[in-house]
């Protein structure tokens, strides 16, 4: 069977959060010949730890490192150490996390890939969860607008050295006006159907990549389908001409 154009491919992340890694596992085996890049959450890392994430290396793919991080610096960048020795390709942080956390973290993941001669992954910084609307953000007690909360976070990753930002589709026109090629941009959220499950800022694929993103995250709409080599291909068909 012919394979699709590996090019839009390497545009779409799919989220594994399975509770199993068996079936986590098997979802690389199943979508690896279309999809570059699988990220991996604190769901399934807690199923098999650092032994999983060996043994999805050993299947040729690029890891998406998805554990938020947001605590004191120190903690954050002796973490995002071992991910260098994992050899994950990208990983996140919480820019709530604030400027010296993103900052010590940047240089700490530089300064290590380049004492274990590692490629260094790239630092994501998360802006406000697709999971909040501005009626959430009040009541965590943040009384600005989201898109304002969004730029006041960005404006901080970039201070710090952050590789690339992720945000909602709803979010990606104004920080591409703002900070231009300066970061990727990674938005999660995106549906291909009706069902938006927890999410609240969602989009489709060709929405997403039109309006900028460098990569979408997709999660339940590819891995709970009765058939997810045929989701994957049809959003990559949808996303041919983005
Ligand atoms: O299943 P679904 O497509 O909603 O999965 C989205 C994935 O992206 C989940 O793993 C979720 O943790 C992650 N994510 C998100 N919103 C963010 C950052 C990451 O939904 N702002």
């Amino acid at each position: 069977m012919e394979m699709p154009n590996k090019d839009p491919v390497n545009k779409i992340i799919i989220a594994l959060d399975s509770p199993s890694f068996e079936d986590g596992f098997s979802m690389v085996l199943r979508l690896k010949e279309r999809i570059n890049t699988f990220k991996v959450g604190p769901i399934l890392f807690l199923t098999n730890g650092p032994d999983g994430i060996e043994q999805l290396k050993s299947l040729g793919v690029d890891l998406f490192f998805d554990f938020k991080f947001h605590d004191i610096p120190t903690t954050v960048e002796k973490t995002t150490e071992h991910l260098v020795r994992y050899g994950i390709n990208m990983f996140t942080i919480h820019t709530l996390g604030g400027y010296e956390m993103m900052s010590s973290v940047c240089r700490r993941v530089e300064e290590e890939a380049a004492k274990f001669n590692k490629n260094k992954p790239e630092v994501i910084g998360v802006t406000m969860l697709t999971s909040h609307n501005e009626e959430n953000l009040h009541d965590i007690g943040i009384r600005s607008g989201i898109k304002e909360q969004v730029l006041r976070l960005a404006q901080l990753a970039e201070k710090a050295g952050v590789d690339g930002l992720v945000c909602s589709g709803y979010e990606i026109e104004f920080l591409k006006n703002e900070f231009g090629e300066r970061f990727k941009y990674i938005v999660p959220g995106i549906r291909i159907d009706k069902n938006t499950h927890d999410q609240k800022r969602v989009v489709t694929p060709s929405d997403a990549l039109q309006k900028g993103a460098d990569y979408i995250v997709i999660g339940r709409a590819v891995t709970e389908a009765v058939n997810p080599q045929e989701v994957v291909d049809g959003i990559i068909e949808s996303i041919k001409h983005s």
